[in-house]
């Protein structure tokens, strides 16, 4: 995509790619995901390890793993676009390359795209890439807002963050001791 498109015809461009996927389709990639957790449950020692898909990543990325420890679970976020301009991509690679980061993570196996993610990404059918070259449109920049702690230290954070410090709450910087407040915003960053 251009960057001389006009500012209108990117906003449709991105609501058509973002706009929501049919029930079929939904259906089928939601099938997919619970037939490699399976496989995923024959091959691995996964426990009572939960596993829920969200339809809900936007921008470059095709899909995302999270796994949270204490609850036993995991949670998969694909992108919509993805699912749609590119579904053999995503049913082939995308969910078993996710759900092997699951595995990886919850058994301890390996870590981020490492040989022991690798192994388990394979075992599951991915071809075991680390990366998605897929041509999918840009979300929308998310606002960032720049801030100077009293160690001096500048950081950019989220709108969420931003919020939180102008109703008074405050940050400690884990790695200076530095506090975050309201007072030490700089201006907003892109
Ligand atoms: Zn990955």
């Amino acid at each position: 995509m251009s960057d001389a498109m006009p500012q209108h015809a990117k906003a449709d461009a991105r609501a058509t790619a973002h706009a929501p996927l049919s029930p079929e389709l939904r259906a089928k990639v939601r099938g997919r995901c619970i037939e490699v957790m399976t496989l995923a449950r024959q091959l691995y020692d996964l426990g009572d390890l939960k596993a829920v898909v969200r339809f809900d990543l936007k921008g470059k990325t095709a899909g995302w793993a999270i796994l949270e420890r204490k609850k036993a679970l995991g949670t998969i976020r694909l992108n919509i676009e993805a699912c749609r301009v590119a579904l053999d991509d995503m049913l082939d690679d995308t969910i078993p390359h996710e759900i092997a980061h699951l595995v990886a993570e919850w058994t301890r196996r390996g870590h981020g795209h490492d040989e022991g993610w690798r192994r388990i990404a394979i075992s599951l059918g991915s071809t075991g890439q680390r990366c998605h070259t897929l041509d999918l449109t840009p979300a929308r920049k998310t606002r960032r807002f720049r801030y100077r702690a009293t160690c001096g230290t500048e950081i950019a954070l989220s709108s969420v963050r931003h919020n939180k410090l102008r109703k008074g709450k405050t940050f400690k910087l884990r790695d200076t001791g530095g506090i975050l407040t309201a007072s030490g915003l700089i201006g907003e960053a892109m």
